[in-house]
């Protein structure tokens, strides 16, 4: 992709050009929440949207990907009202958290809603009910037009950019690139990017529970990994196994009984009775940072300008909230400025760079700490978890920032 900077008088071989405040490429959960939000605000938005296989396997009962959405995020998704509109009934809050740290140290943290005052801690939502409903309501959205095509080029210039695609061209006062963690458009215009790999593969499958109270998110940080069963409704449970990429290729060979056996093996009586429920996916993890979110009549939003470790479930919430922000921001501008306005993309960086930040060093520095063998920071981790389950005011604290 180019993003040669030409007039705006610039022929466009392949037809017409429509024209909007703002384009946005990219149907991926940001995108779509983004355009939606976009459009609520009364904003002419394009979404140029490359035709992709469905993500859910289908045929099982329930989607493999699933999220952590935070009280923040489920805030926004009330707000651009989307939330209502998903089944009540495949939505599981988290009421209590429990994170085990290396079995010898015996060391643990809890945190429960009841002690931050709130209903849930965070609602676990699955990938193809989000997706689903956010699809609906951008198809309701009369402002909002979606072109099927692959943003192919897009070219910036003082007055607009202009996006090409093998459907036609798109003129906008702004582009938002919600087009993920491979953006084409962030690398043509040269904003640099890091991307480092975890060699970690996250392993998700769902299983069935017969027994325990519901509600509740456990994590265990053990040699293995980062294993976490999220509560889903019913009697089900959503494994998201961050393992060295050797060890999860061994993971997902294996057939879902045998699967779940493993699974049981790590976490021991804490939970039980696994039965597999579906099969398994494998998701690489990587480290992607930006140095800009922005640049001329660009803003980036979602994976596309940053991804995170799964461990804390943050990508997607703080994707959720660039949408937001950005949305926002837009929506209060000065009537004299348009949606590319350099000014409103240096406020939307400057209100999304320490988030973000926070974000990435809390996750990468769990991450680190929790994967070292080393036993002093064994001990050291140990330590510090005994010391967060004992001091309430450290505690709240923690779980104020998590919520967001
Ligand atoms: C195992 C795992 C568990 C996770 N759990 C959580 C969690 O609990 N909570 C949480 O908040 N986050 C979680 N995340 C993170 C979350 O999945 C991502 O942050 C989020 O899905 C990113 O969404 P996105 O819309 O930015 O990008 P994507 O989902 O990558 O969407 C990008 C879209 O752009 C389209 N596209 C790309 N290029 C073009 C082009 N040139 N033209 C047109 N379209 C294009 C693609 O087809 C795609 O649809 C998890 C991630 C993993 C791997």
């Amino acid at each position: 992709m180019s993003s040669r900077i030409v007039p705006f008088s610039a022929p466009n071989p392949r037809g017409s050009t429509r024209v909007f405040d703002v384009a946005l490429v990219g149907d991926g959960l940001v995108g779509m929440a983004c355009a939606v939000a976009a459009g609520q605000v009364g904003l002419r938005v394009g979404v140029m949207a490359a035709p992709h296989p469905a993500a859910a396997v289908e045929g099982e009962p329930w989607d493999r990907r699933v999220y952590a959405i935070s009280p923040a995020s489920r805030r926004f998704l009330e707000r651009i009202r989307i939330w209502s509109q998903m089944d009540q009934s495949r939505i599981a809050p988290v009421r209590e958290m429990r994170v085990y740290g290396d079995a010898e140290q015996r060391a643990g943290v809890h945190f429960s809603a009841f002690q931050a005052g709130a209903d849930a801690l965070a609602w676990i939502v699955e990938h193809r009910e989000l997706a689903r409903v956010l699809g609906a309501a951008l198809g309701y959205q009369q402002n909002v037009e979606r072109i099927e095509a692959d943003a192919e080029e897009f070219r910036a210039d003082s007055q607009g950019v202009t996006i090409t695609s093998a459907r036609g061209a798109v003129r906008a006062a702004l582009l938002v690139a919600a087009d993920g963690a491979r953006s084409k458009i962030r690398d043509a215009a040269g904003l640099a990017s890091t991307i480092r790999s975890y060699e970690q593969t996250a392993v998700v499958a769902n299983f069935a529970t017969p027994s325990g109270p519901k509600g509740i998110a456990r994590q265990w940080f053990v040699r293995e990994g980062v294993v976490a069963l999220l509560p889903l409704p019913d009697d089900m449970l959503s494994l998201v196994w961050s393992a060295p990429t050797r060890l999860a290729a061994s993971l997902l060979d294996l057939d879902p009984a045998a699967l779940a056996q493993r699974v049981q093996a790590v976490v021991g009586s804490d939970v039980r009775e696994l039965r597999a429920v579906g099969g398994s996916s494998g998701f690489p993890l990587n480290l992607l940072s930006t140095v800009r979110q922005t640049a001329m009549r660009l803003a980036l939003v979602g994976d596309a300008a940053h991804v995170v470790h799964p461990l804390a479930g943050q990508g997607l919430n703080l994707g959720l909230q660039d949408a937001e922000v950005l949305v926002d921001i837009l929506a209060a501008r000065e009537s004299f400025r348009d949606c590319g306005d350099p000014v409103l993309l240096r406020r939307y960086e400057r209100a999304r760079s320490e988030a973000v930040w926070a974000m990435r060093q809390v996750t990468h520095g769990l991450q680190g700490l929790f994967s070292s063998s080393d036993q002093t920071m064994v001990r050291l981790r140990a330590t510090g978890m005994k010391l967060v389950d004992q001091i309430p005011v450290l505690k709240r604290a923690l779980i104020r920032q998590a919520m967001g």
